[in-house]
């Protein structure tokens, strides 16, 4: 006989590893976590840059902490350690390189697909955040720049001519720390930046202010184009730069597909309908972290996201 989980959570970045935490805690047994990638964490993996300063109350939004999980202040490495940790001492299953398609519900039971195999449980919480396709702009990338043209630091080296787009935390963290090594553009269609931590506001000013981030503010892109295999950023202020590189700091985007094929209702913004509990329209399927929010998540939000769904759960 198949065995049947008290709650499969798909995705086992902060909010699901909260929700098999916060599960195991509150007093389930039967609880697996299926993971796409070959360990947890995996936006926290590819998009922090080593070392990275994580902040609990990051853009700025201050979180009290409600669960079990007592997540604080740290850097990248520390916060991975940490998960690590509560995963080892909960002892929760991960099935990892795992990526799940789609879930049917049948007689009130929940049927987890994936492309090996698949699972039985009386609940599902899905915490597959936004950045598995990060945000990237509406006009055209021309395939020959591509490799040119990134989304998190992967691909820096030192001494290059770089633009970074976006107004956000992690955007303002990627220019200043390449500003130490690179020549730097921070350009945000934006003359603020309403949304950033107070700590990020004054490395940027310090930045600015000693010359080692060139702000282009108040300024939007209209295209991208090849120029001698390098990257020619048009502007709407009527110049265009050539960069040996670009990256869009952005956002992520709503995975709607995958959100079709677990059968979850979604309103007109092709966001999914959630309650206070974060509970879908389908009982006993419930959405955490980035995804549960339109934007602004955070990994603090993400766990008391977990304790609430949970808790309700729990109830249910
Ligand atoms: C550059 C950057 C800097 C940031 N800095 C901070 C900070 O300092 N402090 C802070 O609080 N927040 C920060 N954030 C935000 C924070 O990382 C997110 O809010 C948080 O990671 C959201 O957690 P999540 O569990 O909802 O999603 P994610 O962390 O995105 O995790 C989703 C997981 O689901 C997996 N997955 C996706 N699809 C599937 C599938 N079909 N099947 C199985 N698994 C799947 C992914 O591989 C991933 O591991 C930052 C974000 C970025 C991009």
């Amino acid at each position: 006989m198949q065995q049947v989980y008290d709650v499969i959570v798909i995705g086992g970045g902060p909010g699901g590893v909260g929700a098999a935490i916060e599960s195991k805690v509150l007093g389930l047994e039967k609880i697996l976590v299926i993971e796409k990638g070959d360990n947890h964490s995996q936006t926290i993996r590819k998009f922090y840059k080593d070392n990275k300063r994580v902040d609990k109350d990051y853009q700025g939004q201050e979180v009290e902490i409600k669960g079990n999980v007592q997540f604080l202040d740290g850097t990248k490495e520390s916060t991975l350690d940490y998960f690590d940790e509560l995963i080892d001492n909960e002892e929760i299953d991960i099935a990892f390189n795992t990526e799940v398609e789609k879930i049917e519900k049948r007689d009130g039971m929940f049927f987890v697909t994936t492309a090996n195999a698949g699972y039985t449980a009386k609940n599902v919480i899905i915490a597959i955040g936004r950045m598995g396709k990060p945000n990237k702009p509406s006009y055209k990338i021309p395939l020959s720049i591509r490799q040119r043209v990134n989304y998190n630091l992967e691909k820096c080296t030192q001494a290059e001519k770089i633009v970074v787009v976006g107004g956000g935390d992690s955007a303002v963290e990627y220019a200043v720390y390449l500003s130490n090594t690179n020549n730097v553009t921070l350009n945000y269609r934006r003359t603020e930046f309403p949304r950033i931590n107070d700590i990020n506001r004054q490395d940027l000013k310090d930045a600015i202010g000693y010359e080692k981030l060139r702000p282009r503010l108040g300024c939007n892109i209209l295209s991208l184009e090849n120029q001698d295999g390098l990257v020619k950023v048009n502007y709407d202020d009527g110049y265009s730069v050539v960069y040996d590189r670009a990256i869009y700091a952005i956002g992520g985007t709503t995975p709607v597909e995958f959100l079709r094929k677990c059968g979850v209702e979604l309103d007109e913004n092709k966001q999914p309908i959630i309650d206070d509990n974060f509970e879908t329209k389908s009982a006993g399927l419930y959405i955490v972290g980035d995804l549960a929010v339109d934007s602004g998540g955070s990994i603090a939000i993400a766990l008391n996201h977990a304790f609430k769904a949970v808790t309700h759960m729990l109830k249910g």
